[in-house]
């Protein structure tokens, strides 16, 4: 022997030999593994306080912050109606900043966040909201569908990937990233099929709600920096998401039905056209509470950790027309943006936007169909207006329905 006595980790006490690396330090020594503990439990005491100067880049002045008002009148541009989600939204976006500006020391009051939860039928809006919040917001800021996830140990993308997105929005900042939105849309689809815990393993449900509970209640995750499935050789980036604000849409068919069963309406044929006229299924998403979210699927731990519940409207004939038209970016604006392009005045007649109306609420696709409606009487006009000579071009009702009849006719 030797002799030569061997540093250990001043820390755990393990040799050099037992750990894949030790740094010196000026009186002891720190292995791999105590370090990285050692920045986990940093993390876990000063949260997005870590890296100071990152952080401070993003430091919020209160007077700048758009208020809540602000904020819905920003929304109104761009999207019709919806009005109660739009508060519910605005003030919720407004607290989020609220909380990342809060000095936590001062009197021991911190302002914890509020995810939201959006229900509400296809197509009436929900992440065309998502969006246009992202547009004012300076925080980092990302869509991701829930149906992308399934349990670790299955093929799909594990729910820590939703934060890989964000790191990627915030250039892989993490500090930005701690402060950033997420809107996950689709959130239904993981609702587990029954209300009773399934006896056998739900790939699709109650195992990828756990995944994104831990995301949900504020927690310190190995995200792999590239996304995809977690590698055991890969580095991990922790992340911490207490201050990390979800956001949740989900069309969730059929919840009306939960929500009468709740009520004590008759759901005895509900189904038979005589009682689906007393029902009117928007009136009910009105009365939507959580327990309603649990009767569909949703476990009650995340149901806990979404505490505000809003709802969107079915969107009628009137907010159907006003899509149409009023809208910063309606798809009028966005046609006649086109045909101007090419020294062309287009104009739309009333009545033709009324049919327009009327095609989109007998396809039953909602402000979705209105898009392909359209684009299938334009595409003609498109496709000749550059070459002719005229300068005008009005869309009757009449030539709208040539179009939709000479597409009905092909398919
Ligand atoms: P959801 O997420 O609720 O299924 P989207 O927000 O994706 O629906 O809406 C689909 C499209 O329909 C949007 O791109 C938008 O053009 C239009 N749209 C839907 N709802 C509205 C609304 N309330 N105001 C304006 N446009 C809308």
């Amino acid at each position: 022997m030797t002799g030569k006595k061997k540093n250990r980790c001043s820390f755990c006490g393990r040799s050099e030999d037992e750990v894949a690396m030790l740094l010196t330090g000026l009186n002891g020594f720190i292995c791999d593994e105590c370090a990285r503990q050692a920045e986990h439990i940093v993390r876990e005491n000063l949260g997005s306080r870590v890296n100071p100067k990152k952080g401070n880049d993003m430091a919020l002045d209160m007077k700048e912050l758009p208020k809540p008002r602000d904020i819905k009148a920003f929304l109104d541009q761009y999207v019709i109606g919806q009005d109660s989600a739009k508060r519910y939204l605005s003030v919720a976006v407004y607290n989020h900043y609220k909380r990342l500006a809060q000095k936590v020391d001062d009197d021991g009051v911190e302002i914890e966040k509020s995810n939201i939860i959006m229900v509400g039928p296809t197509g009436t809006g929900k992440t065309l909201l998502a969006r246009t919040i992202a547009k004012q917001l300076n925080v980092p800021f990302t869509i991701v569908d829930a149906t992308i996830f399934t349990e670790a140990g299955y093929v799909g993308e594990d729910v820590e990937s939703i934060l890989t997105r964000l790191l990627q929005v915030a250039d892989y900042d993490v500090a930005a990233t701690e402060r950033g939105i997420v809107f996950i849309d689709e959130i239904d689809k993981i609702a587990r099929k029954q209300d009773n815990p399934s006896i056998t393993r739900d790939v699709s449900g109650e195992g990828v709600q756990q995944g994104l509970l831990k995301l949900l209640e504020g927690s310190i995750v190995n995200v792999p920096p590239k996304g995809g499935r977690k590698h055991p050789d890969q580095d991990y980036i922790h992340v911490d998401t207490r201050n990390i604000l979800f956001i949740c849409g989900g069309a969730f068919d059929g919840i009306e039905r939960k929500i009468a069963q709740r009520l004590n309406t008759h759901v005895v044929g509900y189904d038979s056209v005589q009682n689906q006229q007393k029902i009117d299924t928007k009136d009910l998403m009105k009365y939507i509470v959580p327990q309603d979210l649990k009767s569909f699927g949703l476990i009650p731990e995340i149901i806990g950790r979404l505490p505000v519940l809003t709802y969107l409207d079915q969107l009628d004939r009137d907010a159907l027309r006003n899509i149409l038209t009023e809208p910063k970016n309606s798809l009028v604006k966005q046609q006649q943006k086109l045909f101007q392009m090419d020294g062309i005045k287009l104009t739309f007649d009333d009545d033709a936007l009324d049919y327009i109306v009327d095609k989109a609420v007998e396809y039953k696709l909602g402000a979705r169909g209105l898009r392909s409606i359209m684009e299938t009487i334009m595409i003609e006009a498109q496709y000749n207006a550059p070459s002719g000579k005229e300068k005008e071009l009005v869309i009757t009702r009449q030539y709208a329905e040539q179009q939709i009849a000479k597409s009905e006719k092909m398919k």
